[in-house]
């Protein structure tokens, strides 16, 4: 028999596919359970924008349309990108979500002998995309669960194309300051990208947090990401966006599939990205929801990862994989996070009030029940 693993590409031979979280439907049907909240996707607890909604509904008044290949170049979404961070049309690339973004940077930059950086404990999907081109990934060690910019900065070498930084990052939730954003980036060589994920930016507050949009003028080296998925509710329609600068942008776009954004994704995602009540009143509750977290891990004696994401790292000071796998049986999904080396923490998304009061009760059931037996 034909061992076919031998036939794929390194890089390939070394992969384990993503572990998306579990659905909910499987779950309830697996263990018929008449409630199951998800907490394992970093999703909206709101769903969609309501702008984003009524946009979808007029289209699909049209269904002709649907029978159409979509708009390749992305124009109008693209043109409400432009209008909300006054930037330049080409300096835009859509992306079938942001992780398509990340692949297609791997593609046109990476390849076989070449070397991109990331941090330990930094989004999975940057290994992915490395080692699906054959380039080598280099993986630098966190300092408190964080990116250590200074030694990743250090662990540059000639071979270095490009430099995958996250903030917040995901699945710790951890960050960096703007001052030692740019001190990483004086020691970055001219011609090695960078790229700033921003998957999370929408969630955070503090006005003095670095805007990776705001640098681009400045670095000429620099690829900004953000999406949809997250703060705008927009996660099953997948799309998200790279700015940078027109020339790295155009570079983007030659690798791009001519239609990897559907319509549906661009008529919701040009209504979503104005509704700036939406994100508003998302943060909000993103907010009360991680005060509500907070106390209820203190009450439980856990101890969390700082976090300014939708989500928290919570230590369970014991092997994780026995209480994810109870709190499946309460009904209740969240996310292991042993593939990044982090065996005894869980990552839980902020849901709803009742989505956390449910899932909390459901925690403090179990550790009990541990306890106990
Ligand atoms: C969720 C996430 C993304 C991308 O999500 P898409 O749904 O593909 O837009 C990118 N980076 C990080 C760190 C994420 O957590």
């Amino acid at each position: 028999m034909t061992d076919f693993i031998k036939q794929a590409r390194l890089g390939v031979q070394g992969l384990a596919p993503y572990q998306p979280g579990k659905p909910v439907d499987e779950l309830q049907r697996e263990l018929g359970l008449t409630r199951v909240v998800k907490l394992a996707s970093n999703e909206n607890p709101l769903g969609p924008s309501p702008k984003a909604l009524a946009a979808l509904q007029l289209a699909l008044a049209n269904p002709l349309e649907l029978g159409r290949y979509p708009d390749g170049s992305g124009f109008r979404l693209k043109q409400a990108i432009a209008n909300k961070f006054g930037c330049a049309l080409e300096a835009i690339t859509l992306g079938n979500g942001s992780n398509d973004l990340l692949d297609i940077i791997a593609r046109v930059f990476l390849g076989e002998g070449d070397e991109a950086i990331y941090s330990q404990y930094a989004f999975a999907v940057y290994p992915l995309s490395v080692q699906a081109v054959g380039a080598t990934g280099v993986c630098v060690p966190a300092r408190d669960y964080g990116h250590d910019l200074v030694a990743m900065a250090e662990a540059i070498t000639t071979k270095t194309k490009v430099i995958f930084l996250a903030n917040p990052n995901n699945p710790t939730g951890t960050w960096f300051s703007e001052a030692d954003f740019h001190a990483l980036m004086t020691r970055v060589p001219a011609h090695v990208i960078v790229v700033l994920d921003e998957a999370y930016g929408e969630f955070v507050s503090d006005a003095s947090a670095l805007n990776g949009l705001a640098q681009l003028g400045r670095y000429a080296n620099l690829i900004v990401t953000r999406t949809l998925a997250k703060a705008y509710g927009l996660a099953s329609l997948r799309v998200g966006y790279g700015v940078a600068s027109a020339e790295l942008s155009g570079l983007l776009n030659r690798v791009r599939q001519p239609f990897n954004v559907n319509s549906l994704a661009l008529i919701a995602a040009e209504a979503a990205i104005t509704d700036e009540a939406f994100v508003q009143q998302t943060r909000a509750l993103n907010d009360a929801g991680m005060s509500q977290w907070l106390a209820a891990t203190q009450a439980l004696g856990l101890s969390c990862l700082p976090s300014r994401g939708n989500f928290l790292c919570v230590d369970m000071a014991a092997e994780a994989m026995p209480i994810f796998q109870a709190l499946l049986r309460e009904g209740v999904i969240v996310r292991p996070v042993g593939a990044y080396g982090l065996p005894n923490h869980l990552r839980i998304s902020i849901g709803t009030e009742e989505e956390n009061s449910f899932a909390i009760n459901a925690l403090a059931r179990v550790l009990n029940q541990q306890v106990d037996g």
